[in-house]
């Protein structure tokens, strides 16, 4: 079975150790926090699945985890510890980007149902990107390279192909270039300059458009001011994933 790694975000080791004990049980791979500097770097970390987050922490705030972690990785699934009663910070948490939240004391069943509902609708999983194509050209995303209608392929660096496939499985919303950096080079600091990833999509925009001219497919959109985007009229082509309940 794939790795599903957890980080479970929360200062309180008997109940650290219990959801910890709990996603082992099920399955998943926790990764524990104790603080939440640890646990905004421990989510940062490529292929994390989920997030769980105590609001209450030493070193920083679960709120303020949940801002930061929120600018690099916009759809990465959250769901919030919170204390019984404390419905502001919910409503608080909720309207800072959190999937859901889960009522402190809470069973090992409630835990597991709600972390299963929230990965099951995560934009995150979807199935994958096989290939996207538009007038004749084909990015086959598994090969790594560009097709032409008349069979010319040119290969697609990994930086190259991880692009389009983020962008794929996003599609229709804007990216930033701060997102992009973080998913697809894994860097978060958000002082770092983002010509580059201009520089990157600007060389890619090239390749994909092989000897016609750039415009004359838009496979990827610039939003000005805010990112990129898959271009909209483009055929995505899924792998057709069976599922569980189906073999
Ligand atoms: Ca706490």
């Amino acid at each position: 079975m794939p790795t599903r790694p957890i980080v479970v975000i929360e200062d309180e080791d008997a109940i650290r150790r219990g959801v910890v004990d709990t996603l082992k049980f099920a399955g998943y791979d926790p990764v524990e926090a104790a603080d939440g500097e640890s646990g905004l770097n421990a989510a940062r970390q490529a292929d994390v699945h989920l997030v769980l987050l105590d609001l209450q922490l030493p070193k920083m705030d679960g709120m303020d985890v949940l801002i930061h972690l929120r600018r690099s990785h916009p759809t990465l699934p959250v769901i919030i510890l919170t204390a019984r009663g404390s419905e502001e910070d919910r409503v608080r948490g909720l309207k800072l980007g959190a999937d859901d939240y889960v009522v402190k004391p809470f069973s090992a069943k409630e835990l597991l149902a709600r972390v299963e509902a929230v990965l099951r609708r995560s934009p995150d999983r979807p199935h994958p990107v096989q290939t996207i194509a538009s007038n004749g050209r084909t990015i086959d995303l598994e090969r790594g390279e560009v097709r032409s209608a008349d069979g010319e392929v040119a290969a697609l660096s990994e930086m190259e192909t991880q692009i389009l496939r983020y962008l794929a499985t996003n599609p229709g919303r804007t990216v930033t270039r701060e997102e992009l950096l973080a998913r697809v080079w894994g860097i978060n600091d958000r002082s770092l300059e983002t010509r580059a990833v201009d520089m990157h999509i600007t060389r890619l925009r090239n390749k994909l458009a092989g000897g016609d001219a750039p415009g004359d497919v838009e496979w990827i959109a610039t939003v000005r001011g805010r990112g990129y985007k898959l271009g909209s009229d483009l055929t995505v082509n899924r792998r057709a994933e069976p599922r569980e309940d189906d073999t």
